[in-house]
């Protein structure tokens, strides 16, 4: 009999209201964290629903029907994401990415994306803006996305097989709709696309070969992402990982590769060519490389939680202070004070630990936060 997995506590509601500090300067598009790492890129969560159930992300077991999803009321509106942005772009924020839940759930995102489309950072350029779908209404809406200033998507598959595939995303749902949706995102120009698997052994590690031959020569670049121990509900373990060590070894043997210098600072994925020339493929090594000393990244949850690492335990409420009546001018000492105190580097450390396997208390899914 199955085991229905309940999480220890409902992590949400851990938050801490940001101080405003009494004398701040303005942004200035310089800040830096306590271990020197500038604030470069902004992840929105826009809804913590989804259309899918991956077994490693939203586990139908915890996430049923009963499952309390957060009420309309709660979730930041279009106007306050769009304040947020502003002032994140502002301290340096120069790449958005939308994400979940599934973001194409959420209605009239079009809107939203026309008016993140629009800014600037503070040197005249405009934002790189982009959006991580699991690809299931990514055919109906690519070309709204990108009439809207959508740049470029990135796309979640983790099977070519259809039964691997439906397996993994436990609603049944077919491997050539989200093909589907990766060429017309293509067609309309949403690119260059990325599509990033997740590795779970035991569970579509064969597929590793299948999807490198599969996006060899394509105009998409795979990127392999070691499972992670993200949220409290996934049970995961450390031996159902697959090192991306492991992964470049399996696709050498047939499809020599050779190590790309990063295109820039903090590019969260090493980079693999194919030694013939046909493309490449990324690999996202979060539990065997961790590369918590280059993070740039703050996520905005849903509800206007800003959570500085993908495993804090808890968010700071920025939407308190702008439901509080707070100035923008209030809102950006803020962010630049929890900024310059923040000294995340979970997986620097959990690299290091001896026993991987038991975190010390449960933390926020990553449906919340977004991925
Ligand atoms: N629903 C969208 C999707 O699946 O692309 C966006 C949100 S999802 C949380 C963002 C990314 O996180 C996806 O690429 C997903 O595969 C990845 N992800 C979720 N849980 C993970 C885990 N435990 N380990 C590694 N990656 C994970
Ligand atoms: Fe949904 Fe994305 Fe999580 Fe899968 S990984 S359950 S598609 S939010
Ligand atoms: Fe960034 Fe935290 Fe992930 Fe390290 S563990 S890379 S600090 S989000």
């Amino acid at each position: 009999m199955s085991q229905k997995v309940i999480p220890v506590a409902d992590l949400r509601h851990l938050q801490s209201l940001p101080t405003i500090p009494a004398v701040f300067e303005a942004p200035t598009g310089l800040l830096g964290d306590m271990l020197g790492r500038p604030l470069r890129d902004l992840r929105i969560s826009v809804t913590d629903r989804c259309n899918f159930r991956c077994v490693y992300c939203m586990p139908k077991q915890v996430f049923d029907k009963d499952y309390a999803y957060l009420p309309h009321s709660a979730l930041l509106s279009f106007e306050e994401i769009l304040r947020i942005a502003q002032i994140f772009v502002a301290h340096g924020v120069e790449k958005i990415r939308l994400t979940g839940g599934e973001p194409l759930l959420r209605k009239n995102l079009e809107r939203l994306i026309e008016q993140l489309a629009r800014l600037e950072t503070p040197e005249g350029r405009p934002l790189d803006l982009t959006l991580t779908t699991n690809g299931a209404l990514l055919a109906k809406k690519a070309q709204s996305l990108k009439d809207a200033g959508l740049k470029r998507v990135t796309v979640s598959l983790d099977s070519l097989d259809d039964a691997t595939f439906k397996r993994m995303n436990d609603v049944d749902f077919p491997v050539s709709d989200v093909l589907n949706g990766i060429d017309v995102a293509h067609t309309v120009g949403l690119g260059p696309i990325k599509v990033n698997m997740v590795v779970k052994g035991g569970m579509n590690d064969q597929e590793i070969l299948p999807m490198a031959r599969h996006f060899k020569g394509s105009p998409f670049i795979l990127r392999f992402i070691e499972y992670m121990d993200v949220g409290a509900s996934n049970g995961w373990k450390m031996d159902e990982v697959i090192p991306s060590g492991e992964v470049v070894r399996r696709i050498s043997a047939e499809m020599p590769l050779i190590e790309v210098a990063a295109n820039y600072t903090g590019e969260t994925a090493g980079r693999w060519r194919y030694a013939d020339g046909s493309g490449e493929v990324g690999m996202i090594s979060s539990v065997t490389q961790a590369f918590c000393h280059n993070c740039t990244r703050a996520r905005l949850s849903t509800e206007g939680k800003l959570y500085t690492c993908l495993f804090a335990r808890s968010g700071h409420d920025l939407r308190a202070l702008l439901r509080n009546g707070h100035s923008d001018a209030d809102i950006a000492g803020a962010v630049s004070h929890l900024w310059r105190a923040r000294g995340d580097r979970y997986s620097e450390l959990r690299t290091a630990q001896t026993d991987v396997t038991t975190p010390e208390a449960p933390r926020v899914e990553m449906s919340y936060i977004g991925g």
